[in-house]
């Protein structure tokens, strides 16, 4: 039998017992949360994919982290146009009002918007109907980049190549933004630019120094 209430009822679950667990308790730390405010130290940026949640891969608390995430983890390029930039407010706020003194990009294995990009690039355009397509255009460079490093890769080889270089452009993207350019130069401010492979278990980091993705564990 289909249960279409499912779903709902774990969340609903799930906010009782974040309930029990930081107000019934009243959980000190939190209460601290409540009454001054956030002050992350970290902007994380990360795929909308459900299996790569920040908070759960990375055992963070509430007011560790502030979140990004979209499609294919992708930062755009800085825009002064008068659209209504989402992720860029995002970093906006996060680097100007939180003063965050780190930045982290995190890519992943089995991303689907990467994988769609290799399936059918020419489907990653500004002017295609779909929204997702549009928004993929952002990484077609990296893609055609991983094309013309690994001619010979499989798809499978070419997606993670893709989505290593996808994370390097939006470490380029996220210095033409005046503000993060200005606190990183000024030593206030680190990018970093991660890959978790969730079939492997293992998280790399963009080392700029050798120019390759370096284990951190795993
Ligand atoms: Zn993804």
């Amino acid at each position: 039998m289909c249960d279409n209430h499912a779903p709902i009822d774990k969340l609903v679950e799930g906010f009782k017992h974040f309930h029990r667990e930081h107000f019934e308790r009243k959980d000190p730390y939190y209460q601290a949360l409540v009454r001054e405010g956030q002050h992350p130290r970290v902007l994380f940026l990360a795929c909308s994919d459900s299996r790569v949640d920040p908070a759960i891969v990375f055992g963070t608390e509430p007011g560790d982290l502030f979140i990004i995430r979209n499609v294919a983890n992708i930062v755009p390029p800085y825009e002064t146009n008068t659209g209504q930039h989402g992720v860029s407010a995002a970093i906006e706020y996060a680097v100007n009002v939180l003063e965050v003194e780190h930045i982290i990009i995190n890519g992943h294995s089995q991303c689907g918007g990467i994988r769609a990009l290799c399936e059918r690039p020419a489907d990653a355009r500004i002017d295609s109907p779909s929204l997702v397509g549009r928004w993929l255009a952002l990484a077609r460079p990296a893609y055609e980049r991983a094309r013309a490093d690994y001619p010979e890769a499989d798809m499978d080889r070419l997606a993670l190549e893709c989505e290593k270089d996808s994370i390097l452009a939006s470490l380029d993207n996220l210095m033409t933004f005046p503000m993060v350019k200005a606190r990183v130069e000024a030593g206030k401010l680190k990018l970093h630019g991660w890959h978790f492979d969730m079939a492997r278990g293992v998280l790399q980091a963009w080392n700029p120094q050798s120019g390759r993705f370096e284990a951190l564990s795993g």
